[in-house]
This record gives C-alpha cells, sequence and structure tokens, in this order.
C-alpha cells in the first residue's frame, strides 16, 4: 500500500508540522504499537500531529486516497480501534500540551495528552478533573466516551466537567463545540465516542483535589467474598461523595504493604479513598474494619497523582487483554452468588473483577444532558478484565470474562452499557448501549458533520 502512496508521503511529510512514520521508517515498529498487546497492526502511514491543521491535512490525505482513517489518543483502545491494517493512522500523541488557569480553574488539554500530563499540571495547583483509574490512558478516547474514576462521585463523569473542544470534522473544518457553538456537536461529543471529528484540544472545569489524599487497601481471602460484598452494598451508597470505594476481585498485589504470605493470593479488596479530612476517611476504614477484618491492612495518605498511578504498572504497555462490562443497579444476592462462584476462575494473576460506583455527581446530570451511554440512576459499572502476560493465557481469561458476563446479565438492567469498554463493534451493541432515542439522535449529527462515514474505527453510529 504504502508503495502505491508514492511521492504523495513525501508532500504529507514537508506540508505538516509533526512527523510520519511508514513501513521503512526506522521508528515505525515503535510508532504502530498499542497498549493491548494482542493487537498488532500494520498501517500504511501514521501521522504523529502536532497541530490541528496537521490533522485536516491527514484526514485530507487519506480521504482523498480511499485509506480507512483511524484516530489515535492514548492508544488503549482495548479492541485496537486507534489502529488499522494498510489504512491511516492519525495519531495525536505530539498534542498533549497541558495549560491550566487556577484562579478561573480551568484546563486545556491538548487531544492527545495522558491522564498523567493532565494531573501532574493541574495538582501543581491542588486541582483535578475527573478521569480514570490508569494513568497512562488517553484523555481524548476516555473522556469521548464518558471518563470514570475516583472522582466520579465528587465531580461526575470527564464530560460532566467539559466546557468546549476544538474539533477537525471529516472535511477539515476546525470548529469550537460548546453549550454556544455547535451545542448539537458538543452534545455528541460528551459522550458519542470519535464519531464526530478529531478533537484536537479539551477545556475543562476544575475541582479542588488534593495534592494530598487518603487511600485505604483492605483485603480479604476468596471464602470472605460474600462478606465483602454485602459489607460494601451496605457502606458505599451511604458515604459522603468525598470519598469513594472500588471493589476489586484480585490477586493480592507484590506490594511491600503487603504481608508476603499474601502476595499472589486470590480475594477481594476495598480501595477506599478520602479526598477529604483524613479523620473522615479513617472513621470509614474503621467501620469496615469493625464489621469484617481485613487479613491486609494499609492506611495512608498519599498525593493523588499517585492515587491516580496504583494500577498503572499491573495495566502496563503489552499486556494481552480482553474485557466485557456491565452495569449493575445493586449488588444482589444472586449477583453476588455470580461474583464470588467466577472471581476464582480467573487463570491469570493479573486478571480482574472491578466495581466502579456511579452516584452523587454523576446522578445530577440528567439523561439527556450528555450522550452518555448510560442511565444516571445510581450504580455500578463492572468490568471483567482478563489480563495476561502472555497471548496463551489470555485464551482462558478472554472465555472467563465472557462466562462471567454471561452468568452477570440476568442481574443487569439490561439498559446501557458503557461504551469505552464494549470490545466488540457490531452495531446491534452499540444501539443497545445507547437506546434507540439516543442513537437515532446521534445519527442524525453524525449525519451532519461526518456524513461520508470517515470516522468510523469506533464504536460506530452510522450516519441517519
Ligand atoms: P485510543 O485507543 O487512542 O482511542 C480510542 C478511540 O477513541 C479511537 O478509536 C478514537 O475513535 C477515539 N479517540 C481518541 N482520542 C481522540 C481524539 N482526541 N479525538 C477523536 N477521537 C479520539 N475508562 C474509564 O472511564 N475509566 C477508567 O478508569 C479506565 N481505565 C482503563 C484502564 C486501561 C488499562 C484501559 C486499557 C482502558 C481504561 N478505560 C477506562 C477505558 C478507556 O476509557 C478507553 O479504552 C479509551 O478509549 C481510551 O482512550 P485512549 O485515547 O487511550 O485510546
Amino acid at each position: 500500500m504504502t508503495s502505491t502512496l508514492g511521492s504523495g508521503l513525501d508532500i504529507l511529510r514537508t506540508s505538516i508540522d509533526g512527523q510520519l512514520s511508514a513501513p521503512g521508517s526506522a521508528d515505525y515498529d515503535e510508532v504502530r504499537r498499542v497498549w493491548n498487546g494482542d493487537i498488532d497492526r500494520r498501517p500504511a502511514v501514521i501521522v504523529r500531529c502536532a497541530s490541528a491543521s496537521d490533522v485536516a491535512l491527514a484526514i485530507e490525505f487519506g480521504v482523498a486516497r480511499g485509506l480507512e482513517i483511524a484516530v489515535r489518543g492514548g492508544a488503549h483502545s482495548m479492541s485496537g480501534a486507534s489502529t488499522v491494517d494498510d489504512g491511516l493512522v492519525i495519531d495525536l500523541s505530539p498534542l498533549n500540551r497541558v495549560s491550566v488557569d487556577p484562579v478561573a480553574k480551568l484546563v486545556r488539554v491538548g487531544g492527545g495528552a495522558l491522564l498523567s500530563d493532565l494531573d501532574a499540571a493541574t495538582q501543581e495547583h491542588g486541582l483535578a478533573v475527573p478521569s480514570g483509574m490508569v494513568s497512562h490512558t488517553g484523555v481524548g478516547g476516555l473522556t469521548l466516551g464518558g471518563g470514570m474514576g475516583w472522582l466520579t462521585r465528587l465531580g461526575g463523569l470527564s464530560i460532566d466537567n467539559l466546557v468546549s473542544a476544538e474539533v477537525v470534522t471529516a472535511d477539515g473544518s476546525v470548529l469550537r463545540a460548546s453549550a454556544d457553538e455547535h451545542a448539537d456537536l458538543f452534545w455528541a461529543i460528551r459522550g458519542g465516542g470519535g464519531n464526530f471529528g478529531v478533537v484536537t484540544e479539551f477545556e475543562f472545569r476544575l475541582h479542588e483535589v488534593g495534592p494530598i489524599v487518603h487511600l485505604g487497601f483492605l483485603f480479604w481471602g476468596l471464602e470472605q467474598g460474600a462478606q465483602v460484598l454485602r459489607l460494601a452494598r451496605e457502606v458505599i451508597p451511604g458515604l459522603d461523595r468525598r470519598l469513594n470505594v472500588l471493589i476489586a476481585g484480585l490477586n493480592a498485589p507484590p506490594a511491600p504493604f503487603v504481608p508476603e504470605q499474601y502476595q499472589g493470593q486470590p480475594g477481594y479488596a476495598l480501595l477506599v479513598t478520602g479526598f477529604g479530612s483524613a479523620e473522615q476517611h479513617a472513621e470509614v476504614v474503621a467501620g469496615i474494619r469493625a464489621e469484617l477484618p481485613p487479613l491486609v491492612e494499609f492506611v495512608t495518605p498519599m498525593p493523588f497523582a499517585a492515587v491516580q498511578q496504583l494500577f498503572d504498572e499491573a495495566d502496563a504497555w503489552g499486556m494481552h487483554c480482553y474485557e466485557k462490562s456491565a452495569y449493575l443497579d445493586e449488588i444482589t444476592d444472586g449477583a453476588i452468588e455470580v461474583i464470588t462462584e467466577q472471581v476464582p476462575l480467573r487463570s491469570s494473576p493479573l486478571s480482574v473483577m472491578l466495581f466502579y460506583r456511579l452516584d452523587g455527581a454523576y446522578s445530577e446530570f440528567g439523561e439527556e444532558d450528555t450522550a452518555f451511554s448510560g442511565r444516571r440512576t445510581p450504580k455500578y459499572a463492572v468490568f471483567m478484565v482478563g489480563v495476561c502476560p502472555e497471548p496463551e493465557l489470555l485464551v482462558a481469561d478472554r472465555a472467563w470474562a465472557r462466562s462471567c458476563w454471561e452468568a452477570l446479565r440476568p442481574h443487569t438492567p439490561g439498559v446501557g452499557c458503557y461504551i469505552n469498554a464494549l470490545t466488540e463493534q457490531d452495531e446491534s451493541r452499540v444501539h443497545a448501549a445507547y437506546g434507540e432515542a439516543k442513537y437515532e439522535r446521534l445519527a442524525r449529527i453524525k449525519s451532519s458533520y461526518d456524513p461520508g462515514n470517515v470516522f468510523h474505527r469506533n464504536l460506530n453510529i452510522k450516519p441517519g
């Protein structure tokens, strides 16, 4: 394919502010890598864009030559949506500038920045944007699908804090989308994924967080699973929104704070984070400890930026991964039965089952305020993630994630699912994720901004 692109590639190379890589380039194999080690694709050309005009040139180049176009922020798409065999990758990684206005409590972030870039800049001022839990994830893909993490209860999803965005659309126009400008586009990019154009800059509202916050890690063995889950369902919904608890079915990490005999042991953890006072956090941890004394307990003040990096190593680049996800309105006794049956069946010690709590500020946004693929009633987002150092192990844990999801299905509300965790990209799943009315509204907006479906390597919404 690259040979047929011929001199066009040289012209593109000299026209852009950024860099271009193609088969034969010294950096090609490094630049084409994506986070999921299970994805190995060979694009015809990777355009590392350093400006909105680079993005417009790359789109024009790809469309003119009939190349399939993939857009890459942090490269964490589990299914490899941000790369493509024989096509053109718009790599936004050079666009990672972060500029904070601490007085207005606003931040502008390049479309290719990572959460770590965002956290580092905002935490200098004791401020933060609600985002995800692994700091090498891209702000771009995470935000466009929703963005949930430690601060969701306190400040809502990432999209709930989005003020405006600069978007390069399929015809190369550079637009600003906000409540006042291209309001339809602004609605669609808050949950509709990368369907509507390439976001070269996001502007977010900031919250006061940290820089020092509080972490509690409490761990129990497999046999106490049902008790841990019952306790979690009692405690979590009543918590002040400056606290959060992540429920995890996992193997205890080989960390210095885990006594050697428990390292690598399968079980359940509650990770209690506190963004208010140390006393408030300590009181919740003490309540949990009194109800169900854990095997391992580690409580400490910690920089918020470090809390954001807790899972970075366990989710390192190059792991072979697969994921299924669902929403749970309640952790019912039936769901507990399924979870405690399934968690011990993982093959890889790195595979996990995680429960993010969605309530508080999350539930204060209206169903129609954004295009988010999930109802705003209080709930849990559940992730069944196969994370394997070797591809052979993933065969078993892909099957595990699927059967776990099947078993949990009767206990889920049956509406919506988080599109950022949807690995199967078939149309019916995307329809079901949004529901008919939202999907149709998104499809109408798609037909205004991308009638030719140039941006289809995503959870695709067809122009309607
Ligand atoms: P990429 O693979 O670069 O992009 C994914 C898709 O997003 C692309 O196909 C493209 O369509 C689109 N896209 C990306 N950037 C842009 C842009 N600037 N403009 C237009 N389109 C763009 N999600 C959460 O909400 N919370 C979490 O805690 C969380 N943790 C995660 C941890 C890991 C290890 C992984 C792998 C994923 C996690 N996710 C989480 C899911 C994550 O939100 C999605 O995988 C998301 O797509 C990643 O964004 P990215 O920019 O890194 O991905």
